[in-house]
């Protein structure tokens, strides 16, 4: 991560973006969330290294491509290159890997919630609801469902949000380093 150690002395507070709380957050570069799933594809090797990209945002471009489509460079201004720098690629690896650990947690912890439901259902549980098989149902059913809520559903929106950020901030490393200033693109 080399750009870590070099964005001190350039200028970091004027090329990270600034955020007003999680729940607020846009992502000042709207073309890396819809690159995104295309640099993970890229990321775990599922479409070839090289090819012809965007000299700007590394969007991968069709052969008759005169104007970037996500954004809106022409190859005129920024001729195309050979493949994605790997500064680039482990920009968009950490929103992927932040939002992975945010979904993880949040899955481990509805399953928790599902186990504290169970056990107090078969030590405590009146009449029903302490009979074992309907607290084992509880347990698989509600274990699956507390996980799908508190991951993907609860935790998840953290994660994107974090991994988001921790992306731009990242790729406005990575453009003050490449073009010595963050453009507004
Ligand atoms: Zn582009």
């Amino acid at each position: 991560m080399r750009w870590f150690a070099n964005s001190v002395s350039s200028e970091p507070a004027t090329t990270t973006p600034k955020v007003e709380g999680i729940a607020g957050y846009v992502t000042p570069y709207p073309y890396l969330d819809r690159l995104q799933e295309k640099m993970e594809e890229r990321i775990e090797h599922r479409v070839p290294a090289a090819g012809r990209f965007c000299g700007f945002c590394y969007a991968r471009l069709r052969n008759e491509d005169t104007r970037c489509p996500f954004c809106a460079t022409p190859t005129s201004e920024r001729a195309t290159v050979g493949e994605i720098p790997q500064d680039v690629l482990r920009a968009y690896k950490l929103r992927q890997s932040t939002e992975a650990r945010w979904v993880h947690t949040g899955a481990f912890t509805g399953m928790i919630i599902a186990s504290l439901i169970f056990v107090w259902m078969v030590t405590w549980g009146p009449g029903l609801l302490g009979h074992p098989a309907f607290a084992f149902a509880e347990l698989l059913l509600g274990g699956y469902f507390l996980a799908q809520f508190f991951g993907p559903l609860l935790f998840g929106q953290v994660g994107y949000r974090k991994g988001a950020r921790k992306r731009d901030e990242a790729w406005a490393r990575f453009l003050a380093e490449r073009d010595g200033a963050a453009p507004t693109a």
